[in-house]
C-alpha cells in the first residue's frame, strides 16, 4: 500500500499527464524544426499532417475532463503551499492552460487552422505581386474568425484582452494604449530630430561577405558568449527562429545574406538570447508546463536584450570587432571600430519593420497594434486598411510605402495568424529589455567593461538567477516587478535611446 497522502499522489498523477502533453508538444516542435531545416519539401503535406495529428492529441489531453479534476481536487493542497514554490506553480500555470484551452470549442481550433493555412498559402502568392485584393478575402475571414475567438471570453473588458493573454497573460489592452501610446509621443519627435542631423554610413555592411566565414564568425561569438552547443545547434533557415525540445536541447538558426553582414551577425544574436533563456530554466522544472518563458513579452525582451542592449554596443564592438576584422580584412581592413559601431546603429525611417533601427522599430509595431485594434472594434473595415496603413506611416515614420510589398502586405503575422495578440510582445519585450538591463547595471556597473574584455559571465549569470531558472513561475509583470523594483514603464527604455543615439548623432540634448 502507498505510504502517500491523496493530494500527494494526485499530484504525482497531473504532473505525469502534463509531461505527456510536454513530450508531444517537443515531438511536434522536432518535426517542425526538421520541416524548417533539412526536410525534401516533398515532405511538405505528410509532415503537415503529423504535426497536427501530434498538436490535436496535446489539446486533448490538456482539455480532458480527468485533468480538470485534479486540478480542482488539488485546490486546498496548493493553498498550503508557498506561491513560489515549483508545486504552487504548477499547479497555477497548469490550471490557467486548462481553462483557457476548455473555452475553446475543438471544431473551431480546427476551422481557424484550416483557413490559416489556406490564407498563408494566398498571402505567399499575393505578395510577390503586389496584390492586396487576393488575399483581402482571406483578411476578411480572418478577422471574424478572431472575433469570435474572442468571444469565447465574454468577461473580457476590450476584445483584444484574450488574443493578446495568449502571448502576454495579465497584459490588457487598456495597459498597452496607455504605455504604447506615450511610447509613441515621445518616440516620434526623436526620429524627426535625428532626420536634421548628418546621417551615419553603413554602405560598408552592404560589400560582399562568404557565407561559410559569416556562420563560422556567428558560431564563435555565441560560444564565446556562453549559448552552450552541447544542449543546442545553429542552422541556417530563411526565417530565423530558436526551437526548444527540452532545457538541454534548444537549438537556434539564422539567415546569411552575403551582401548584408547584420543580416546574420543580428538574427544570431536575438535567437540566441532566446536560446539563452531556455537553456538557462531551472532543470527542476524539465517536463512541466513551467519549463518556458514567462511570456512571449518576456522571451522577446531577452532577444532584444543581446540583440541590441548588448550586441550593438561601443564595449561589444571594442572585444568582436578586431576578430570580425581578421576574418573580413579585404572588406573592414581600413574600417576603424568606431564606424563599424556607426555603421550598425544608422537609424533609417523605412517603411520596413523586419530591418528597422532600435529607434524607429516600435513605431512599426504600434502602427499595427493601433489597425489590429480599429478592425477587431469594427472601426476599420479590412478593405481600407492597405490606405490607413499608408497614413500612419506617413505620420509616424515620415515614409509611405511604395508598394503593398513593403507596405501592409509585408508581414506574414496576420496572414497565417489572428488578427490581435500579434505584435504587442515585440515592443513589451524591448521595455522590460531597457527596465531589466538598466537594472543590471545599477547592480553590476563594471557589466560594459566586462564585455569590452569579452566576459559575459557577470550579465549572463545575474539574468540566469533574476530571470532564466524561474522560466513561469512567475508572470513577466511578477518577474519586472520582483527583478526591478518598479512596474513596466517607458522610461528606462526612452532614457537608454536617448543617451546612445544622442551620442551618435552629437545632439545637443546630451
Ligand atoms: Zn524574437
Amino acid at each position: 500500500m502507498s505510504t502517500r497522502s491523496k493530494p500527494e499522489t494526485q499530484y504525482l498523477e497531473l504532473r505525469s499527464r502534463l509531461q505527456e502533453i510536454r513530450d508531444l508538444e517537443a515531438a511536434a516542435s522536432v518535426l517542425q524544426w526538421d520541416r524548417a531545416t533539412y526536410m525534401p519539401t516533398g515532405g511538405a503535406i505528410a509532415r503537415g499532417r503529423q504535426i497536427a495529428m501530434l498538436r490535436q492529441i496535446a489539446h486533448e489531453k490538456l482539455t480532458d475532463p480527468a485533468l480538470h479534476d485534479l486540478l480542482e481536487d488539488l485546490k486546498d493542497y496548493e493553498r498550503l503551499l508557498p506561491y513560489n514554490s515549483i508545486e504552487a506553480s504548477l499547479l497555477r500555470v497548469a490550471r490557467r492552460d486548462s481553462q483557457r484551452a476548455v473555452r475553446i470549442p475543438s471544431d473551431f481550433v480546427v476551422k481557424l487552422s484550416q483557413h490559416q493555412t489556406e490564407s498563408y498559402m494566398a498571402w505567399a502568392k499575393a505578395k510577390p505581386e503586389g496584390d492586396f485584393e487576393r488575399v483581402r478575402p482571406f483578411l476578411e475571414k480572418t478577422l471574424e474568425l478572431s472575433q469570435q475567438w474572442a468571444s469565447f471570453f465574454p468577461e473580457s473588458e476590450c476584445i483584444a484582452d484574450p488574443l493578446i493573454a495568449r502571448e502576454d497573460e495579465g497584459v490588457t489592452t487598456r495597459m498597452l494604449k496607455q504605455l504604447f501610446g506615450e511610447l509613441r509621443s515621445k518616440l516620434v519627435p526623436i526620429v524627426d530630430a535625428l532626420a536634421e542631423r548628418p546621417q551615419l554610413d553603413n554602405s560598408l555592411l552592404s560589400q560582399e561577405f562568404e557565407e561559410e566565414m559569416q556562420l563560422g564568425f556567428c558560431h564563435k561569438t555565441l560560444e564565446r558568449i556562453g549559448y552552450d552547443f552541447e544542449r543546442g545547434r545553429l542552422d541556417r533557415t530563411p526565417h530565423p527562429f530558436t526551437a526548444r525540445f527540452s532545457i538541454d536541447d534548444v537549438r537556434l538558426t539564422t539567415r546569411i545574406d552575403t551582401h548584408d553582414l547584420s543580416e546574420s551577425v543580428f538574427s544570431s544574436l536575438h535567437e540566441m538570447g532566446h536560446a539563452l533563456y531556455e537553456q538557462g530554466i531551472d532543470p527542476a522544472l524539465e517536463a512541466t508546463p513551467l519549463a518556458a518563458g514567462a511570456s512571449g513579452g518576456m522571451h522577446e525582451s531577452q532577444a532584444r536584450l543581446w540583440e541590441n542592449f548588448v550586441g550593438r554596443s561601443r564595449a561589444f564592438w571594442e572585444c568582436f570587432f578586431p576578430w570580425l576584422q581578421g576574418t573580413f580584412l579585404r572588406q573592414l581592413g581600413q574600417v576603424s571600430v568606431n564606424e563599424f559601431y556607426a555603421a550598425v546603429n544608422k537609424v533609417i525611417r523605412s517603411p520596413i519593420r523586419t530591418s528597422a533601427d532600435e529607434v524607429t522599430y516600435n513605431l512599426h509595431v504600434i502602427i499595427r497594434f493601433d489597425l489590429e485594434l480599429e478592425m477587431l472594434e469594427g472601426r476599420l473595415a479590412v478593405k481600407d486598411l492597405p490606405d490607413a496603413w499608408n497614413e500612419r506611416y506617413r505620420q509616424d515614420l515620415g515614409v509611405v510605402p511604395p508598394n503593398p510589398q513593403s507596405g501592409v502586405l509585408q508581414d506574414v503575422h496576420w496572414y497565417m495568424g489572428t488578427i490581435g495578440g500579434q505584435f504587442q510582445s515585440y515592443t513589451l519585450g524591448n521595455l522590460i529589455a531597457a527596465q531589466l538591463f538598466e537594472t543590471a547595471l545599477k547592480i553590476h556597473p563594471e557589466i560594459p567593461v566586462d564585455i569590452e574584455r569579452g566576459n559575459f559571465e557577470t550579465l549572463h549569470r545575474w539574468l540566469k538567477r533574476n530571470v532564466y531558472r524561474h522560466g513561469r513561475k512567475f508572470t513577466a509583470d511578477e518577474l519586472v516587478l520582483k527583478v526591478s523594483g518598479k512596474p513596466l514603464y517607458v522610461d528606462p527604455f526612452v532614457r537608454y535611446i536617448r543617451n546612445k543615439f544622442g551620442h551618435l548623432y552629437e545632439m545637443d540634448w546630451i
